[in-house]
């Protein structure tokens, strides 16, 4: 039988009854067969496909994953909640805990409002913004992803002008850039929007200068403008505050999503004294954006977060990650480029313009019950194991070797749209 055949019907049938099978990043049409479309569950660091593969997954969800899929605090706190009631009229006491929670715990936090993706709390952050001294403009470095909103999305089919009428754009870690965009603006910035580092799909990540987030913090001051740290995808993998805070900048607003519950659906827009006024301003709300059940898994959530070394185990396990897959590269002689912090790493091939090592080297890995992205960034979890550490090596290693036994002959990339997204 077919490795993957129970996902290749799904994926037929979902033809028939979803816009193109699937939408979004979590499509996998950008990915080799390799790779399942849908999955059947998930338990620690471990992921199964509809055909019963399971897979050590170092993509986390696109991220909520943080402390191990279906952690048992977790699991529980949630339970418990869902026995009394989720989805009620208004909001349990759960919401005032998980405020308090982010209060004392992210640096610039006085206030909280709740919402469900990363999506409504960037849009709810920027609203916030223009509503904080009623300007209008708001500045985003191109490239960067914000979520999928009309203002924001990356495909801008659908989308007019208009919806972006008031979006300056910028280049990411350039201060002469930055400040081009705010004289642009002529007194009309709201806000500035940024992102921890660099994390964009098919390139190298990297971090911005302290003297960038120092500059821009004072950019925002001396224009009254708010800054604005889009964490939703970065939040609690680099720090246990705001991931800025390193280089002692905090931000006036800051998005959060993801992890926040641990796989539960919530998302959170964070704010400092000084946008209390502008937030209670704006009109915001949404039917399940009170449910007590995802709220009680994010306070079980933060607690960990506090209280345990997830963080230090998630850096150790990835640090070594790296240095195994460095050494293996060097050793296959197989140049490759590891960017980002380790716990959110980005792996690319030297001299693979249309991806071919990449994918064959990923999806290898995939075939083998690992699986790792090539051209997204990837996320580590608190579940995995420096057995599975070793594991993963065990199987990159045979990756590169494979890969080095076939660079000669590996087919060309026959995905059109891939080659599309390339530019080919
Ligand atoms: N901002 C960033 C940095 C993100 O990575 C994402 C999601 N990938 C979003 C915003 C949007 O979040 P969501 O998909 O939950 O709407």
């Amino acid at each position: 039988m077919k490795r993957n055949s129970k996902d290749s019907e799904l994926r037929e049938r979902a033809r028939q009854v979803i816009p193109k099978g699937m939408y979004g990043h979590e499509s996998v049409a950008l990915l080799s067969e390799d790779y399942p479309q849908f999955f059947s569950r998930a338990e620690g660091a471990y992921l199964w496909d509809c055909d019963d593969n399971r897979y050590v997954d170092y993509m986390c969800a696109f991220g909520p994953n943080l402390l191990g899929y279906r952690h048992r605090g977790v699991e529980d706190a949630a339970r418990a909640q869902a026995a009394m009631g989720d989805t009620m009229t208004g909001p349990s006491e759960a919401m005032v805990v998980l405020a308090e929670d982010l209060v004392s715990m992210i640096g610039h936090a006085a206030w909280a409002m709740f919402c469900k993706n990363g999506s409504d709390a960037t849009s709810m952050a920027m609203v916030t913004a223009r509503a904080y001294r009623d300007r209008r403009k708001i500045l985003v470095a191109k490239g960067t992803y914000h979520g999928s909103a009309p203002w924001n999305t990356p495909n801008i089919k659908g989308i007019t002008a208009e919806d972006r009428a008031h979006i300056i754009y910028f280049n990411y870690n350039d201060l002469d850039s930055t400040a081009d965009a705010f004289r642009k603006a002529d007194g009309d910035v709201a806000g500035v929007f940024a992102t921890p580092f660099r994390h964009e799909t098919f390139n190298d990540q990297y971090a911005p200068s302290a003297e960038y987030a120092l500059g821009l913090r004072k950019l925002c001051d001396d224009a009254d403008a708010l800054l604005i740290l889009d964490e939703v995808r970065t939040g609690f993998r680099l720090s246990r505050d705001c991931s800025w805070s390193v280089h002692g900048v905090q931000p006036d607003l800051s998005a959060w999503g993801k992890v926040l519950a641990n796989g539960y659906p919530i998302s959170a827009l964070v704010g400092s004294e000084k946008a209390r006024s502008a937030a209670s301003s704006i009109y915001v709300t949404g039917s399940f954006w009170f449910s007590a059940v995802p709220m009680a898994a994010a306070i079980a959530t933060l607690r960990e977060i506090r209280t345990t070394d997830y963080l230090e185990r998630i850096i150790a396990n990835s640090t070594r990650l790296r240095a195994g897959i460095a050494a293996q590269a060097a050793a296959h002689d197989i140049p490759v480029r590891q960017t980002g912090p380790s716990q959110m790493p980005q792996i690319l091939f030297d001299d693979d313009p249309d991806m071919r090592k990449g994918y064959f080297w990923a999806g290898f890995a995939v075939r083998s019950g690992v699986y790792l992205h090539p051209y997204h960034n990837m996320f580590f979890n608190a579940a995995l194991t420096p057995d599975d550490i070793d594991n993963t090596l065990d199987i990159t290693d045979r990756a590169f070797a494979e890969l080095k036994r076939q660079l000669p002959s590996l087919p060309a990339q026959s995905n059109e749209l891939l080659l599309q997204r390339l530019g080919r």
